[in-house]
């Protein structure tokens, strides 16, 4: 009964904050449900509630309403059951690149020496050799974010939340770091809750986009994508990749006039 429940479900989850301007409604009820082994990503204008529900994935947060559920038990407030990359990297300038990738093992009480014996061939395999000894500050952004990546996965987890991880880096460093995040999807088999606020890059890298709309923040839109794997960086350009595109800025699009009037309204 248990195995047949999807990995995650954010059931019914809202979030209001107390602010000295009054109460703030980041999220109406939001709801979403993750089988096994996907890749799912969030897009939406900034502040529509993103990191919110990933802070709540996480148990950081305690939701105002509704139930964080995983593998069909209610995780709702419970820290350590998801990797969590946020969106600064956060990686410890006093730790070497190595160090850094074993915190997540440290922290569930893997012994430091099974923890570098583990990690090693992972750095070495992902694209990381040479930088093994290396702190942060002598890394490109790039291998920076890589580096963030690998701790996250090494967090022995199978749910991963990655907040905007590549929003910062220039757009050629981006399209390899989305060919990297594909290749360890696919041998680590994991599930991953991606943000973006880069249609394409939702649209390449996930099997569904959920499109959110703010004010509060919300699901306006659930797109599958349908696109055979591998896949290949020229699918951006195939009618039904365009057409999938068009669909999700078209809601984006729609939510933010629809916000203008709003404004004006108001
Ligand atoms: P996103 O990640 O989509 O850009 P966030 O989840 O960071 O958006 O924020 C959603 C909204 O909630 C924003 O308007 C933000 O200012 C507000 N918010 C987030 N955290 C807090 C908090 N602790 N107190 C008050 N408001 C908050
Ligand atoms: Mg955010």
């Amino acid at each position: 009964m248990l195995s047949s429940a999807p990995k995650l479900c954010v059931d019914d989850v809202s979030m209001t904050f107390k602010t000295s301007a009054g109460v703030f409604h980041a999220l109406a009820p939001v709801t979403l449900s993750i089988p096994q082994g996907r890749f799912v990503s969030l897009i939406g204008p900034s502040g529509c509630g993103k990191s919110t529900i990933f802070n709540i994935i996480a148990g950081l947060l305690e939701p105002t309403g509704g139930r964080v559920m995983i593998d069909g038990a209610d995780a709702t407030g419970t820290i350590g059951r998801v990797g969590y990359m946020l969106q600064k990297d956060l990686l410890l300038p006093w730790r070497t690149v190595l160090d850094n990738t074993v915190l997540g093992m440290e922290i569930q009480g893997v012994p430091l020496r099974e923890a570098r014996a583990r990690s090693l061939p992972l750095l070495q395999r992902y694209g990381l050799a040479g930088f093994e000894y290396l702190y942060p500050n002598a890394l490109s952004g790039g291998m920076r974010q890589r580096a963030a990546l690998l701790r996250t996965l090494l967090f022995d987890t199978d749910l991963i939340l990655l907040d905007e991880p590549f929003g910062a880096l220039d757009a050629q460093t981006k399209l390899q770091m989305q060919e990297w995040l594909m290749q360890l999807w696919s041998d680590f088999g994991k599930t991953v809750l991606f943000v973006t606020h880069d249609v394409e890059e939702a649209i390449y890298l996930s099997d569904e986009v959920h499109v959110m709309g703010t004010r509060p923040g919300r699901i306006i839109a659930t797109i599958p994508i349908p696109l055979p794997r591998p896949r290949l960086r020229m699918s951006s350009l195939t009618a039904e990749f365009v057409a999938i595109k068009q669909r999700c800025l078209a809601m984006l699009t729609v939510e933010g006039a629809a916000q203008e009037t709003m404004n004006q309204a108001a």
